[in-house]
């Protein structure tokens, strides 16, 4: 693994405005004037705030307006009032906002990867994958909102007689709840179809990248959405989770397996829906017929894009016998010659881990791994020199059920290489465990490759790439299967989440009772009749 130059400060590599007194080599210093117009958006009225800090220098970054209950209450009246006026806004009107949002996010992706960057550490090309994923899901929902929303014909009852029709009709108010490792990306792409269908929206983003989640907001209304259609609180989930849920009309929550439990339980007791995206242990299968440099070079991806902080990321790599060296010895010899560094520029393979408690976790599955007998075929260690928070990429060998990575979602830049003999053990072996989230499968051969897919039981499935053939088929759902999740986003999936189907049909000449003097057993034998005609003719 290369050593990066360290700490070389904030470089000139996007349109943040950059404080030149506050000169820290190494920090990541922003006018105090573009924070505040920021953080003025967070409905707050508490006075009380938290510093955040960039993790790549643990220099501190921001002072963060807190909410209280009472302000997530006042987030989402004033959400419900702007909402009613919304919805009445034409398709159209709203479609080309979002398309508008859309040629924001790519002229300003400098500064919101500057500010992902300083909030997450995360290398800048990996936040490069938060605005296009943006751009691509603003486009999307716009090109496609009169597919989705549009009322639909269906079958009426009498042929010619009954026109039924189903009307997507927005629920309300949309709760919005976000971690931090893809902050910009997982603030805003739920949101989206939210608005677009006529919902407004509260989000509590996480503590740790608020400033992120607020350009966001920004941006929104720089593209001509009212400012309460999308309103933003700040604070403990634990605390504000609560209000939140009870004021919401549905909750999109993205996090971990243990959160999601509690949020579909507090939403059950309301009998509102939500769509849970959490934790994966995503595995990779690499078959006797992959290119092997191809499937190295997606595996250095697949595990360490944002330093495998990434729900979609793999910690598990089947490897068939025939090529395991092979393919080994290529994978770590990626892995060796990545680039770690701090830093806004350019040119760094994978950035720090976000805080205290993602090295704590990720250290924690290496040594107790290494402890129990593993192998570390690459990285293995901490790196204080880079920045409090950097960890190598690893790879390790030799990994048991008794080891707690063996299972155990680590969310951090560390992958178990296992070898298979034979492909429907590969298969067994991936959908071992209760997560079902992503998966990729390395073939030449496209057809076994997807019909493999089809048993693996995860809500996704690459072939021949990581996770973004999927992530970035804006058409396509995405998901987890199992433990991993519930609800899709994306596609036509993830914008009905945020209707309600209402079916209207009208009735023509024939009423459902008898007439033309029947009485009424002679009614229900032309019912009778009528039934076993339309049988006969193969109408549904
Ligand atoms: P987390 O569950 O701790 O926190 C996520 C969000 O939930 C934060 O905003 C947090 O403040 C809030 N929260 C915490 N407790 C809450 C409660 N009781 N009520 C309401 N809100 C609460 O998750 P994390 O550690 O921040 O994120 C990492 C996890 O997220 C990993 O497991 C990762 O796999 C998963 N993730 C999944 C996806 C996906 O699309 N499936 C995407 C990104 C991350």
């Amino acid at each position: 693994m290369t050593q990066s130059s360290g700490h070389s400060g904030p470089q000139a590599s996007g349109e943040l405005p950059v404080d030149p007194e506050h000169d820290v080599a190494g920090s990541y210093a922003f006018e105090p004037d573009y924070i505040k117009a920021l953080t003025d958006r967070i409905v707050s009225t508490t006075g009380q705030s938290v510093t955040t800090y960039a993790p790549a220098t643990g220099q501190p970054l921001a002072v963060i307006p807190q909410s209280s209950e009472d302000d997530v209450r006042a987030a989402v009246a004033r959400a419900r009032k702007a909402q009613q006026a919304w919805a009445q806004t034409s398709l159209d009107d709203r479609a080309a906002k979002l398309l508008r949002l859309h040629d924001l996010v790519l002229d300003r992706q400098d500064e919101i990867m500057d500010i992902i960057c300083s909030e997450t550490g995360k290398a800048r090309k990996h936040a490069f994958d938060e605005p296009l994923h943006i751009a691509l899901t603003a486009r999307y929902y716009a090109r496609t909102a009169h597919k989705h929303l549009d009322p639909e014909r269906r079958l009426g009852v009498i042929p010619g007689l009954t026109r039924a029709e189903v009307n997507h009709v927005p629920k309300g108010v949309v709760g919005i709840i976000a971690p931090w490792n893809y902050p910009f990306s997982l603030a805003l792409c739920d949101g989206l179809p939210a608005i677009l269908a006529g919902n407004a929206v509260v989000t509590k983003p996480d503590a740790q990248t608020m400033l992120t989640a607020l350009l966001g907001a920004q941006l929104l209304e720089e593209a001509g959405f009212p400012r309460d259609i999308w309103t933003v609180v700040a604070g403990p989930g634990r605390q504000l989770g609560t209000p939140l849920i009870e004021g919401s009309d549905y909750v999109c929550f993205t996090g971990s397996t243990a959160t999601g439990k509690v949020i579909a339980k507090q939403c059950a007791d309301r009998l509102i829906g939500c769509s849970l995206e959490l934790g994966g242990k995503n595995p990779i299968l690499v078959l006797r017929d992959a290119d092997i440099e191809r499937a190295a070079e997606g595996a250095v991806r697949a595990c360490f894009s944002n330093a495998g902080q990434l729900c979609v990321s793999t910690e598990r790599m089947f490897v068939a016998d025939q090529i395991y060296d092979r393919f080994v010895e290529r994978f770590v010899a990626h892995v060796e010659a990545m680039k770690l560094d701090a830093g806004l520029g350019w040119g760094s393979d994978m950035g720090s881990l976000t805080g205290q408690d993602q090295i704590d976790a990720v250290s924690a599955h290496v040594d107790d791994a290494v402890a129990k007998g593993a192998h570390v075929l690459a990285g293995g260690k901490a790196r204080p020199d880079l920045g409090p928070y950097f960890y190598e990429p690893t790879v390790l060998e030799g990994v048991s059920p008794d080891m707690a990575c063996f299972g155990d979602e680590t969310f951090g830049p560390v992958v178990s290489v296992y070898r298979f003999h034979d492909e429907a053990d590969a298969v067994s072996r991936a959908n071992e465990g209760q997560y079902g989230l992503n998966a990729s499968v390395y073939s030449r051969d496209l057809k076994r490759a997807r019909i493999i897919a089809r048993h693996i039981k995860c809500g996704t499935v690459n072939i021949n790439e990581a996770f973004g053939a999927t992530f970035a088929s804006i058409d396509a759902p995405m998901g987890g299967m199992r433990e991993s999740g519930m609800g899709r986003r994306q596609g036509s999936e993830g914008i009905h989440r945020y209707t309600e189907t209402q079916a209207v049909a009208s009735q023509s000449v024939l009423r459902f009772s008898p007439q033309f003097g029947m009485d009424d057993q002679k009614y229900a034998k032309v019912m009778t009749a009528s039934l076993r005609l339309m049988n006969k003719l193969g109408r549904a």
